[in-house]
């Protein structure tokens, strides 16, 4: 007998417990199964996460249980990023310590990931804000520190006035704090680095290595890095012995050099403007200029502001004297912080010069018709004919950036250099909520790192959590005053903490022995499993996570601690869920609740249409109609299943007749569509697409009820059967369980294709929608209209498209295309 709608809670809460008892994520040490790592971002504990966050974790979870059908033996961890801001803001908001809403939220976040029935080997679990965590993240801090990567100096940072506290180059985004989106501004602060620079040409190098990365990710890290050829270049002061260092990949314009530009923040400022007759109007425009911040003030759009010093610089291939201006364009944070001004082929430096009345002077002429300084719009930025340029005269100017570049080199006034735009990692935070820096400042011994046996530096849990623009640690006594480690006297802890980006850059290696309290991992075991088989996450962590990574394990490496030097073999970033056009979020009010879908619907309702509703690298809007759509879907499968278990037992078993073969040609087709649809690039969609195709067959050939006992119409079943189970594996064991299988379907073996199934004589048909290309559809050839449109009108992509109307007229052109009017 079938039912109306299949009983989902019962079905779901049955397997999510015999799944906990078979054991079904735990991975087996010593399994001799081919292993897969396949590993989700971890991610930051918060209160109720909705259908947008769901997705990341089903596409995980699809791929995890398609590996153990595959035999293979899984590792899929999970884990908590569990110190930062939110919970610190939180905590001062409503008096809620930090700890205790953190460790709430997972709690939350475990019984949601179970509700999806998304498995993770648990006992595995990793939350960086335990002390057996972050014990071991003070460990790599003192590594670095140790090999000499980890600094303190004073420079200029950014600064979040909301978030109060500094945050790294990573985290401003089109000068806005990346979590907060206010304008981050300018600070003169002492803070630690992690000198990720010493890396530059590695990590722009191994990007190579990385062939199963998404390119954009790729191309974001190498933008970001920055990496450029020129020369280095000194230029003396006149009338003094201060030189200034500038860069330049366009040596061939050396000899229109018209005037130099200085950072507000170059070291030798002060010197050069000590005698300046205008030197407080020169004070007074430094000032301001520091307010703007960094990334405005490179932006080529931004009001070009400078003064004069009063100074002037001597071209040395020339011997020209040219002034020396400050300007707001220049920023010491990206080059040596003077620029060589040649307005003539460079168009900031053309704006800056019509503003400011100085010189311009042509020394590449357009070959396409002569360049005359006194009529130019604009800078003249393209190749050309070398001309007022002393010996250079006459050749092609990009022959001269490397003649002009030796001929400097024999003369010692400029060496060849590579320049990297890529900063060093700045790690010190002045918030609460993170792992404590372990270092100690003792007036006698100065700054001593902390005895790598005496960790953890445990955070201290009485705080006040007022934000003062520095560390709440300051006000904690018993955390402050400690004993020297080198000679026992009174000192001070540090009290800023780590950024939390720390902690994420190596948590991937302690799931291999979450709870080994001698060592942060073990060798042998992550040699074994790393690097990464699969990796899955948001694409906003491309120069962020994914770059810091990759330094922390390159380091790790060149210590001997580990022996792979890439974290990730593959990297898979999904696309957003929207709803209305928007990311899904509180204050935008449109937030899908996974908890009341999974109450009306089931869990692999979900799943189903949240793999369906479009590739997974791409955003998708959210359509309430859609899960309906897929909750239909799984009732037909239901009772589809249903029947056949009903009718096997009262009707004459045998093989059917040679009608049986186009259902084997499309078990087969899909077989292998589904297999290549996982291999590839997880196209679910037309994973799915494809079974939904085959059930429609199916319910088709068992029209005839004497081929209902076939064993191509077992085979057929079965088949949908797995082929389902790793997006929708509550209703998957439950109906393999009905065709009478013992053991999970997760035990069974992936079906393989029947190459002789699939020798058929079809032809692809173009579909077209008022007139647009949308779709392809395989058809046998000499097949008749009507089934061509019934073959169209079942179609699930083309479905999409016409949103399940009919359309209002069919139209075969010659029998080699369709078009739908709707
Ligand atoms: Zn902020
Ligand atoms: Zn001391």
């Amino acid at each position: 007998m079938s039912q109306e709608f299949y009983p989902f809670k019962e079905i779901e809460a049955k397997w999510h417990k015999k799944w906990e008892e078979m054991g079904l994520f735990r991975m087996d040490q010593d399994s001799s199964k081919p292993k897969y790592y396949c590993l989700m971002m971890f991610p930051y504990p918060s209160a109720a996460l909705h259908v947008g966050h769901g997705r990341n974790y089903i596409i995980g979870d699809s791929v995890v249980r398609y590996k153990i059908i595959r035999g293979y033996n899984v590792l899929s961890p999970m884990g908590f990023d569990a110190f930062g801001l939110p919970a610190e803001n939180a905590a001062i908001k409503n008096g809620i310590h930090p700890e205790t809403s953190t460790l709430n939220n997972i709690k939350t976040m475990r019984r949601q990931f179970n509700s999806w029935g998304v498995g993770y080997d648990w006992t595995r679990e990793v939350v960086s804000c335990l002390p057996e965590y972050y014990k071991w993240t003070q460990w790599i801090f003192l590594q670095l520190y140790k090999k000499g990567l980890a600094y303190k100096k004073k420079a200029y940072v950014n600064w979040c006035p909301s978030c109060q506290t500094v945050l790294a180059n990573e985290q401003v985004l089109g000068g806005e704090c990346e979590r907060c989106s206010s304008q981050v501004t300018l600070r003169d602060l002492e803070q630690w680095f992690f000198k990720i620079t010493e890396y530059s040409q590695r990590l722009l190098d191994d990007l190579e290595l990385l062939k199963d990365w998404p390119e954009r990710v790729k191309l974001m890290q190498k933008n970001w890095i920055g990496r450029s050829q020129g020369i280095e270049i000194d230029f003396k002061v006149k009338d003094s012995d201060i030189v200034l260092r500038c860069f330049t990949t366009r040596a061939d314009t050396i000899y229109g050099v018209t005037y130099m530009v200085i950072s507000n923040e170059h070291p030798a400022i002060q010197e050069l403007i000590k005698d300046a007759p205008n030197k407080k109007e020169i004070e007074k425009f430094i000032d301001q200029t520091r307010k703007e911040n960094a990334a405005d003030r490179i932006k080529a759009e931004q009001d070009k502001k400078g003064v004069f010093t009063g100074r002037f610089v001597i071209n040395p291939v020339n011997n020209k004297a040219v002034p020396l201006w400050v300007g707001n364009y220049v920023v010491t944070e990206y080059g040596t912080g003077a620029v060589m001004a040649v307005p003539a082929h460079d168009q900031r430096d053309f704006e800056f010069a019509k503003k400011y009345g100085l010189g311009i002077e042509v020394v590449i002429d357009n070959p396409k018709g002569h360049l005359d300084a006194a009529k130019m719009k604009e800078a003249y930025i393209k190749e050309g004919i070398m001309v007022n340029s002393g010996k250079f005269n006459g050749m092609p100017s990009q022959e001269a950036i490397e003649k002009i570049a030796d001929y400097m080199e024999a003369d010692k006034i400029g060496r060849r250099e590579v320049h990297y735009k890529l900063r060093d990692w700045l790690i010190s935070r002045q918030r609460y909520w993170g792992a404590p820096i372990p270092m100690i400042y003792c007036d006698k011994c100065g700054m001593q790192p902390v005895d790598e046996k005496s960790l953890p530096v445990l955070l201290p849990k009485k705080v006040k959590f007022k934000p003062t623009g520095e560390s709440p640690l300051k006000n904690a006594p018993e955390f402050v005053n400690t004993k020297c480690p080198k000679c026992g006297g009174s000192a001070r802890r540090e009290i800023d903490t780590i950024d939390t980006f720390v902690d994420s850059s190596w948590y991937f290696l302690r799931y291999l022995s979450p709870k080994d309290d001698k060592r942060p991992f073990d060798k042998g075991l992550v040699d074994k499993w790393l690097p990464v088989d699969q990796y899955i996450g948001g694409v906003e962590h491309a120069i962020l996570h994914l770059l810091y990574s990759r330094f922390i394990v390159k380091v790790l490496y060149d210590m001997g601690y580990i022996g792979f030097k890439e974290p990730f073999a593959k990297l898979f970033t999904q696309g957003m869920i929207t709803k209305n056009g928007i990311k899904m979020s509180k204050s935008k009010g449109n937030v899908v609740s996974s908890d009341n879908l999974i109450e009306k619907y089931g869990a692999d309702t979900v799943r189903l249409y949240t793999l369906f509703i479009s590739p997974p690298e791409k955003d998708a809007e959210w359509s309430d109609r859609g899960v309906d759509g897929a909750w239909r879907f799984l009732n037909r499968v239901w009772r589809m299943i249903d029947s056949y278990v009903a009718a096997k037992f009262t009707l004459p078993s045998g093989r059917a007749s040679s009608a049986a073969t186009p259902i084997r040609y499309k078990t087969h087709f899909t077989i292998k569509k589904v297999t290549e649809d996982m291999e590839g690039t997880f196209h679910f969609n037309t994973a799915i697409s494809s079974i939904m195709e085959l059930v429609n067959e199916i319910y088709d050939f068992t029209n005839d009820e004497r081929r209902a006992a076939s064993d191509e119409l077992k085979e057929a079943i079965q088949t949908v059967v797995i082929l389902l189970a790793p997006f929708v594996p509550h209703i998957a064991e439950e109906m393999w369980e009905k065709l009478g299988n013992k053991e999970s379907v997760f035990k069974a073996a992936w079906p393989a294709y029947d190459k002789d199934a699939m020798i058929r004589d079809t032809i692809e048909l173009p579909v077209q929608i008022n007139g647009k290309l949308r779709s392809k559809i395989e058809i046998s050839s000499g097949a008749g209209e009507d089934e061509i449109k019934k073959i169209v009108s079942r179609n699930p992509v083309i479905n999409k498209w016409i949103e399940g109307k009919l359309p209002k007229k069919i139209i075969i052109v010659k029998g080699k295309l369709v078009n739908l009017v709707i």
